[in-house]
């Protein structure tokens, strides 16, 4: 390093799965200095290659800088990992997969331990770690404080956008995102059941789906948004609940002759003739949100 090459921030990394090599690579690619430890030593030969210090336990590791990055496989693993580790004077960013509450509960216990605590949700997978082109980003949440001081160097695998200082919400936010994509998942699902034994090609089809699905989703999720903030599901409604309720006959009927079960629609179908039974005919399909909602 000359002396006009600003120091790159020492980082920490726990977890050398797909994941975490991915984003050890970058941080390394970058100039961090970088320190590694997994609990399989093995994983840990393809960063060292690559420059990473390896740690023979992950206290060495932690202890060898003050930014610690964790990206084990889920919460029970980062408990045992760091079990007995001393965390006093560290920046903790775990960006395992968790839930809202087990993330603000890790941030409780970190925090008892001296420890700052940011967490985070990754959107992306690990191809589009370090190619700013593929979209990829992490959520975080927690203290923004912390995000602020790591911002560039968080930065380096894949973009970063704050969702709040509850840590909770970058898991809750990486959630919502992917339970959406499993519902997606389960329309297109259906819709290739639908043609999967007739002389239609597969390949052909795809860009159709993917292009109606597309067009839909954008003002769709917008309009419902507005409309849960502002409370009026009536107002401009274009296709109301009533009609659509009406044409839910003609997808199931669609479905048997086709000889494809209904069982991912049916769930969807059966909440909107909820929600026309009280009443919200003359709604869009936002009060769907409402009847989902315990208590
Ligand atoms: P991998 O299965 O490839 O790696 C899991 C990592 O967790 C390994 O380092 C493994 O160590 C470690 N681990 C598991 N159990 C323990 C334990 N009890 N103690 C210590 N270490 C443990 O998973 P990924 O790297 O793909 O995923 C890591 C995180 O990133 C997950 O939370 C995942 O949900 C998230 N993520 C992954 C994406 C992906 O596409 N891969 C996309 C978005 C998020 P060992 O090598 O010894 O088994």
């Amino acid at each position: 390093m000359t002396a006009n090459t600003p120091e790159k921030t020492p980082v920490t990394l726990l977890g050398l799965g797909a994941m975490g090599t991915a984003l050890g690579r970058t941080w390394l690619a970058a100039g961090h200095p970088l320190t590694v430890w997994n609990r399989s030593p093995a994983r840990a030969e393809a960063l060292a290659a690559e420059g990473a210090k390896v740690a023979g336990s992950a206290a060495g590791a932690v202890a060898a800088s003050a930014l610690l990055v964790v990206c084990l496989l889920d919460d029970d693993s980062v408990g045992a990992a760091l079990d007995g580790v001393d965390l006093t004077g560290k920046d903790l960013v775990n960006l395992t997969t968790t839930t809202p509450a087990q993330a603000r509960a890790r941030a409780v216990w970190a925090e008892a331990r001296g420890a700052r605590y940011l967490d985070g949700g990754i959107m992306a997978v690990p191809p589009m770690v370090g190619v700013p082109e593929a979209g990829g980003y992490v959520f975080y949440s927690g203290s923004r404080e912390l995000f602020e001081l790591h911002r560039a160097t968080l930065a380096v695998p894949v973009g970063t956008r704050y969702v709040g200082a509850d840590a909770g919400f970058a898991a809750l936010h990486d959630v919502a995102l992917l339970s959406a994509m499993y519902g997606m998942f389960a329309g297109a699902a259906h819709a290739f059941a639908l043609i999967r034994r007739e002389d239609i090609d597969p390949v052909a089809f795809a860009p159709l789906l993917g292009e109606w699905i597309g067009a839909m989703a954008g003002p769709a999720v917008r309009q419902t948004a507005a409309r849960l903030k502002d409370g009026d599901y009536t107002t401009d409604v274009v296709s109301n609940l009533a009609m659509q309720v009406a044409g839910t006959p003609t997808f199931l009927a669609t479905a048997e002759g086709q000889g494809v079960s209904p069982e991912l629609l049916r769930p969807y179908f059966e909440l909107m003739r909820r929600r026309l039974d009280v009443g919200s005919g003359e709604e869009d399909l936002t009060g769907v949100v409402d009847l989902l909602l315990f208590g």
